[in-house]
């Protein structure tokens, strides 16, 4: 049995359920296997395990490992030609980005979150061209970079069976588009196009596949209420009852998607979405920035979790998520970095401090997100979204063994007032260079900057030199395709939100 001992000058268990951190003093989490068997006083622990491998140590403060509860590609659009458009928009400017290596596009963004703290990520894949050989391939390129770097990983290609585009029938679109725009239209839905069917397999494949992995796990993510028809919906369901999967699903992102469920529905996504049995606590809605008080209430009296992604609502112009009401009605609220945070990086303790800042409602007594609330989205709630629950998120006897070290004195240096408390200072002012070992399933994957499994340089330099060479012929028609394109979906969207009643032109004030 492999033991080791992780020693802090404070430990992070988790929190109370007020919010109240846990936290030991002159602690050490011990070991076995992976999994936290004791955390107790660090000189008792020390007497008793003589043999056990000794980590951290004086100058330390050891928590829970981050969980990133919503996460799509590695390389930012940004980075592959795309500017932050309106999502609608971005939709279409996103077609004309460049192929990359699965492998490499995941190692990427990875490095990135683990040097930030993040153990646990909620891997969204959202598109895979092809039939289902090539599907499957695809995922198993992002799933074994994880593997392989050692993180955890709870993944899920997104079902989807309609408007791949804009929100309508794809062929309805193509109607719209000049002749000589519509059979590489038509060619483009065709490549991403597979039956239900099929999409039903490939996930029970992939949950096989992974039967044996303690580390890596499967989700299933019905895409966006405009994604899937009613068929679908009903599909995902049934799969979620049967399988027992926890499911991630985007919805009410923009208002536009709030135009559209009225459109579609008569009312809301949330309660459509709630008709077919979807919501409860094995749902977490991804963004919810256009939840109405219904919905919320829905969200709340059924147990749906939801995934706050503060940096892609900005990027987006999403909204603003109304988080302290999701908080004041006890919904549990993860964190997600989407595509990217606001730096264009996936740094989690930087997203930590933007959703900190970004819900401060103007007013004295007016609500707003403490530290230690934050840090439990970014890892007990973000936990209770994914298929690993309680097993991570905490450190407690009994959790996996996913912690971070922190340095301390890089956090405070050079000086920190010792009347606030930890938990605010470490929400407030830890960047990743106080990120100084990284463990994952008792497993330390990154220590001292450097990823103990894989060559960080190495990757890059090898990302560096296939994006140097020049676009190929069929990229380059992509991008072109995408840019004729681009003012076609523009005006899919003209007029699009009149008569919506809280729509952004409508409002006088900021949305909390
Ligand atoms: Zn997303």
């Amino acid at each position: 049995m492999s033991m080791s001992l992780v020693r802090g000058d404070h430990l992070l268990e988790g929190f109370a359920a007020d919010d109240t951190p846990i936290l030991h003093r002159d602690a050490a989490a011990l070991i076995a296997d992976g999994t936290v068997v004791e955390i107790g006083d660090a000189a008792a622990l020390h007497a008793r395990h003589p043999r056990a491998e000794r980590l951290g140590g004086p100058g330390h403060v050891v928590m829970p490992g981050l969980v990133n509860s919503h996460h799509h590609v590695g390389f930012t659009p940004l980075q592959l030609g795309s500017p932050d458009h309106p999502l609608e928009l971005w939709f279409a400017s996103r077609l004309g980005l460049r192929d990359v290596d699965l492998r490499l596009d995941t190692l990427f963004s990875a490095f990135e979150m683990i040097a930030s703290g993040v153990t646990t990520v909620q891997h969204l894949h959202s598109r895979a061209p092809g039939g289902i050989e090539d599907v499957l391939s695809a995922a198993r390129h992002v799933i074994g970079a994880y593997r392989e770097i050692g993180m955890r990983a709870s993944y899920s290609m997104a079902l989807r069976d309609q408007n791949r585009l804009v929100y309508e029938d794809d062929a309805a679109f193509v109607a719209r588009l000049p002749v000589e725009l519509r059979p590489e239209m038509t060619a483009y839905f065709a490549r991403f196009t597979l039956p239900l069917a099929d999409q039903v397999r490939i996930l029970e494949t992939l949950r096989d596949e992974l039967a044996g992995e303690t580390r890596l796990r499967l989700q299933i993510a019905p895409a966006n209420l405009h994604w899937l028809s009613d068929a679908a919906l009903a599909t995902a369901a049934e799969l979620s009852a049967r399988t027992n999967l926890p499911m991630h699903m985007h919805l009410l992102e923009t208002p536009y998607q709030k135009a559209y469920a009225t459109k579609r529905t008569g009312g809301s996504a949330l309660a459509h979405v709630h008709r077919f049995g979807l919501t409860g606590p094995l749902l977490t809605i991804g963004h919810g920035t256009w939840m109405s008080e219904a919905d919320i209430e829905l969200c709340a009296t059924t147990g749906t979790h939801v995934c706050h992604n503060c940096s892609s609502n900005f990027r987006l112009k999403s909204g603003l998520a109304p988080v302290n009401r999701f908080l004041a009605r006890g919904i549990r609220v993860a964190l997600g970095m989407d595509e990217a945070g606001i730096n264009d990086d996936r740094d989690m303790l930087q997203e930590m401090r933007l959703a900190l800042r970004a819900h401060r409602e103007p007013g004295i007594d007016a609500p707003h997100p403490s530290p230690a609330t934050i840090l439990r989205m970014a890892t007990e709630h973000g936990a209770a979204t994914t298929p690993f629950g309680a097993q991570i998120g905490r450190l407690a006897p009994g959790s996996a063994a996913d912690l971070v070290m922190l340095d301390w004195r890089d956090v405070t240096y050079p000086y920190q007032n010792a009347d606030i408390p930890l938990v605010d200072v470490l929400v407030q002012r830890a960047r990743s260079s106080a990120v100084k070992s990284v463990m994952v399933g008792g497993e330390i994957i990154y220590r001292d900057g450097r990823f103990t499994r894989i060559d960080r340089d190495a990757i890059l330099a090898e990302i560096h030199a296939r994006f140097a060479a020049a676009p190929s012929a069929a990229e380059a028609r992509r991008r072109e395709f995408a840019r004729a394109l681009f003012p076609h979906v523009r005006r899919f969207y003209d007029g699009y939100l009149d008569g919506l009643d809280d729509a952004p032109h409508a409002r006088s004030s900021g949305r909390f």
